[in-house]
């Protein structure tokens, strides 16, 4: 297959847009499709301090290094979790520090350990991802608002949207539905505004670009993600875009054109915040679902504040 636009060998065949590209081009495709979606959902300007969550993954830290190259000069910020199993947080932090060195970019890391004393091992749970999740949000939306960032970055794709916005549709999750958006603003001062820069971008486009600039990522995943609904919703969604290339895109696009269906519900839930007693983060009980988690009095999650959606296992 030959690049549509210089003729070069193709790397990747965009069957959705029924053309293949060279490196080269596929560069500037990568580029060009994050910096639309930063402009047209008006998440950030080059003014502005971004932050960027970074698991080491493929997806943050090929994001991480889309938005130096474009000049918004991001933070990274790695949250270990404490996850022990496999050396999982220990083998990730050290690939991300060895990006952040390697590009001369700076890097803020946060641990659980410093606010609840241990890892998120150790809450004696079968399943951890509903309060690893919740943890990890309260952690990078804090360590945004105190350190003066205006926006908050996370390397959510296309495909991690489509696969949310399909299980919070078989679920009619209508609050989840409301929230569900490329950018998201601060509509608290104790929460930051929050943008996913890569959704115009689908997995398989994302990974390519990791590894054709050569970035050494965290290839395994974390050791508790095995089993997670998201990722059968990914495969149906697959299947589904192998037989009608462009399904995926149009879902989650025709969505967004209808989200004004929902505005009513995400105003709803906004009434009656609180702040916690605690920490002072928006909470409908006297304290958020973090410092509960940290007085130990979590046998019960509660109501978490939204301020995005679930974490991406
Ligand atoms: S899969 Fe994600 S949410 Fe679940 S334990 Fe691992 S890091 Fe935490
Ligand atoms: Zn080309
Ligand atoms: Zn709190």
């Amino acid at each position: 297959m030959k690049c549509k636009v210089c003729k070069r060998p193709a790397v990747i065949n965009l069957r959705a847009q029924n053309r293949g590209l060279c490196e080269g081009c596929f560069d500037r495709y990568v580029l060009d499709r994050v910096e639309k979606a930063i402009k047209r959902f008006k998440m950030f300007t080059r003014k502005e301090k971004v932050l960027v969550a970074v698991s080491g993954g493929k997806d943050s830290l090929g994001l991480w290094d889309i938005l130096a190259r474009l000049g918004y000069n991001p933070t990274g910020l790695f949250v270990d979790m404490g996850i022990h199993r496999h050396g999982h947080s220990e083998r990730s932090r050290k690939v991300v520090e060895a990006f952040a060195r390697s590009r001369g970019l700076e890097l803020i890391v946060e641990s659980l350990a410093d606010w609840w004393g241990k890892g998120i091992e150790e809450i004696g749970r079968r399943v951890l991802c509903p309060t690893c999740g919740m943890a990890k949000r309260y952690l990078t939306n804090r360590t945004a608002v105190e350190g003066g960032f205006h926006v908050l970055c996370t390397g959510h794709n296309l495909d991690d949207e489509a696969a949310v916005l399909l299980s919070n549709t078989l679920n009619w999750q209508v609050g989840y539905l409301a929230r569900q958006s490329p950018v998201l603003e601060a509509w608290h001062p104790r929460l930051t505004r929050k943008a996913k820069p890569l959704v115009l971008l689908t997995e398989r486009e994302s990974a390519l670009y990791t590894i054709l600039r050569g970035i050494e990522y965290m290839d395994e995943p974390c050791p508790y993600s095995r089993g997670a609904t998201t990722l059968v919703y990914k495969r149906l969604l697959n299947q589904v875009e192998w037989r009608s290339p462009g399904t995926k895109q149009r879902f989650y696009t025709l969505f967004l054109k209808n989200k004004g269906l929902f505005e009513g519900v995400a105003r709803e839930e906004r009434e009656g915040l609180k702040e916690c007693e605690r920490c002072g983060q928006p909470t409908w009980e006297g304290l958020c679902a973090f410092c509960r988690f940290v007085e130990g009095s979590h046998g019960d999650r509660g109501r978490e504040v939204p301020e995005g959606d679930q974490v991406r296992p």
